[in-house]
């Protein structure tokens, strides 16, 4: 077996599937390990990971009704982008996977991935008492007061619903060593003689004949040039951005797009790139009326579900309350840059704008393009999502004990009161929390458009599949990472089945 991307469903995919000691599982990762490097292990120091030599870094293309200067932030290191981001853990409500279904998603019900949350070796539980501090336990009581949404001790206790309270968070509070897919898949099994890891080991083509991959072809760091080959099966788990760039780069994805940037086409796949989903959010910041104590899991402990639309049992908005001051966007636009401070931010769990990635080279060192089509849907879901996230977060700040932490609103400002107002400084501030996805949707097995079938099968090649988050049908209302490790999981369930000694 050949995994390309050791991040957060590929490290689970080589960790399961070496687990039967007669095959053989090469794991190949772009970034170094993550063994014995504290920057990385220690959750509290995600943000210093951003925009360094642990991040791929992707901008994105000119957004015409959201902020063009947001930069997507991908993990280059072992165990993706659980070994940099806040591994806040949410298994997703049942509607959710319901909707996977719908969208052609056969076997993928919340019933069926249940067992998939069970067995999972990361370890999740609401921040610590120690990791929690007054400021944080203040907002919580606010939002219960203001809005009247249940306190959740344990959000993952139930099936997903609304309320506020501190996040389920995997790590490992007695350490502060995040509890990532490299951590709890990859570091205790690392000895086993039939698994290799390839670190700072770059995929930049499949080669494909008579309807199967042949061989990935990588370089390491040194520039040294390779091809591997499995006798089994390819798994592509380089996420939801780099699995369709390697898919374009290798002749699989839209014949045109292909053709034009001279790439022979091997599968005319014209769903690779399409459907590209986040998870926009904007920032309501506060001057804070005294400094905020230093206890935290990782400055976003809390957070806020709201349920706008009674005909649905899911939450339709989502707030982390950031106990930093988050400025890169308010200061470019113009805002103060408070010594001390924090912030809410509306977030938009199922967006209805979406967008596509597509190359603009044949050359793989040139990044690919990225258009999330932010605040493109129609008919204005996504802008009035953050309109009233806005107000609402002022609800929860004129009530106490939340309200006397705060000097004064920075940003959007009191001044702005409107919904015209208040949408454009929403979106002019907007940024991601990070989640794309969606970029090979799964599909049903005759659906053309679809990218793989529910088994993850890639259309038209016989021996790949992918495991990771570009295979999100619809974006998950909560924050992804659980499900992404699921899918890991799945992938190995589904791979283990088919084998024989590779
Ligand atoms: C800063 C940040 C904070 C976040 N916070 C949260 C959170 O708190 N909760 C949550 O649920 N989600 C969060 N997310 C999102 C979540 O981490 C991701 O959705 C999820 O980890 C994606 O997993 P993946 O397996 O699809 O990709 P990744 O984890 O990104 O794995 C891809 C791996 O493939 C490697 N790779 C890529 N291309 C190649 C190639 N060509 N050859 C070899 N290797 C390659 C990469 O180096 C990487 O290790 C956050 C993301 C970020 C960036």
């Amino acid at each position: 077996m050949v995994v390309v991307g050791g991040g957060t469903a590929g490290a689970v995919v080589a960790s399961r599937l070496s687990a039967d000691p007669t095959v053989r599982v090469c794991l190949v990762e772009g970034g170094p390990s993550d063994v014995g490097d504290d920057r990385v292990l220690r959750l509290k120091n995600w943000l210093s990971l951003l925009e360094t030599e642990f991040d791929y870094d992707y901008p994105t293309v000119e957004q015409p009704r959201g902020n063009s200067h947001i930069r997507h932030s991908r993990a280059k290191v072992l165990g993706g982008c659980s070994s940099h981001n806040t591994m806040i853990s949410f298994l997703p409500p049942p509607r959710d996977f319901a909707d996977w279904v719908a969208a052609g998603a056969t076997g993928w019900s919340y019933e069926e991935m249940l067992p998939l949350w069970r067995r999972l070796a990361v370890q999740i539980q609401p921040v610590a008492k120690k990791d929690r501090n007054a400021l944080t336990e203040a907002f919580v009581a606010s939002c219960h007061t203001a809005l009247g949404v249940p306190v959740r001790e344990d959000f993952n206790a139930e099936p997903f619903a609304d309320g506020t309270g501190f996040f389920p968070v995997a790590y490992y509070p007695e350490t502060g060593v995040r509890s990532s897919s490299s951590v709890a898949y990859l570091h205790p099994i690392l000895d086993r003689p039939n698994l290799t890891v390839l670190t700072d080991t770059w995929a930049y083509r499949l080669d494909s004949a008579a309807g199967q991959v042949t061989g990935v072809r990588v370089r390491d760091k040194n520039g040294v040039e390779s091809i591997l080959t499995a006798g089994q099966e390819y798994v592509l788990s380089a996420g939801a951005i780099d699995t369709p760039r390697l898919l374009l780069l290798s002749g699989i994805g839209p014949a045109e797009q292909l053709r034009g940037l001279g790439i022979p086409v091997a599968v005319d796949l014209p769903g690779v790139g399409e459907h590209l989903l986040d998870h926009p959010e904007s920032l309501i910041l506060w001057e804070a009326a005294r400094p905020v104590p230093p206890e935290t899991a990782m400055d976003s402990d809390a957070g806020l579900f709201v349920r706008r639309d009674e005909g649905d049992p899911r939450p339709d908005l989502m707030f982390h309350l950031y106990q930093i001051p988050f400025t890169t966007n308010t200061e470019r636009l113009g805002y103060d840059v408070p010594e001390h401070g924090f912030g809410m931010t509306p977030n938009i769990p199922r967006p209805r704008g979406s967008g596509r990635l597509w190359l603009t080279s044949a050359d793989p060192r040139v990044k690919p393009a990225l258009d999330f089509g932010y605040f493109t849907d129609p008919d204005g879901y996504d802008e009035q999502t953050i309109v009233d996230g806005l107000r609402i977060a002022r609800r929860v700040a004129a009530t106490e004990p939340f309200k006397s932490w705060i000097a004064r609103e920075i940003a959007p400002g009191p001044a702005l009161q409107t919904d015209e107002e208040l949408s454009a400084y929403g979106r002019a501030a907007h940024h991601t929390v990070y989640h794309p996805a969606g970029t090979c949707r799964m599909g049903a097995a005759d659906d053309p458009t679809a990218v793989v079938d529910p088994e993850l099968r890639l259309r038209g090649l016989s021996n790949v599949r992918i495991a990771d988050a570009s295979i999100f049908p619809t974006m998950t209302s909560v924050n992804p990472v659980v499900t992404v490790l699921m899918i890991g999981e799945r992938a190995a369930d589904l791979i283990a089945g088919t084998l024989s000694s590779d």
